[in-house]
C-alpha cells in the first residue's frame, strides 16, 4: 500500500514523539492517514480517551528548510471523510509495547468495534 510510506516517515514518527513527550499521560498516538496524504494525530490515554489537540500533518512535500505548505483538500473539508487507513502508533520497540489484546482494546475504543490490527 503506497499510504504506508506515508506512516512511516520521520516526519510521521517525529509528530508522534512530539505528542507523547508533550502529553506524559499519553499511552500512544492515534491516526489516520488521509487520500491526500496528510494524516491526523491525537494523544491516546491509557483509557483509550483523547489527550491533546488533534494534530494536522501536511503530506504536501516540503520545500528545503521550510513547513510543508497547508494542504487544499484539507483546508476544505478537513478531510475526515477521506480516511485511508487509521490505526495508533506506540512507541518503542516491539516487545515494549502493550499486548495485542490491549491494543486492540485501545484501538476499538477509538475506532470503534471494526478496528483490527494487520499482521
Ligand atoms: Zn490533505
Amino acid at each position: 500500500m503506497e499510504n504506508k510510506t506515508n506512516f512511516t516517515s520521520n516526519r510521521f514518527q517525529e509528530n508522534c514523539q512530539k505528542i507523547l513527550l508533550d502529553h506524559p499521560d499519553a499511552i500512544g498516538v492515534a491516526y489516520k492517514v488521509l487520500d491526500c496524504g496528510c494524516s491526523l494525530l491525537c494523544g491516546v490515554s491509557a483509557q483509550g480517551d483523547p489527550i491533546g489537540i488533534l494534530r494536522h500533518l501536511s503530506g504536501q512535500p516540503s520545500k528545503k528548510g521550510k513547513m510543508p505548505p497547508i494542504c487544499l483538500k484539507c483546508k476544505i473539508d478537513t478531510g475526515l471523510k477521506r480516511v485511508v487507513w487509521e490505526g495508533i502508533y506506540w512507541p518503542g520497540v516491539e516487545n515494549e509495547q502493550p499486548d495485542k489484546s490491549f491494543r486492540l482494546l485501545i484501538g476499538r475504543k477509538v475506532f470503534g468495534p471494526g478496528y483490527f490490527e494487520p499482521d
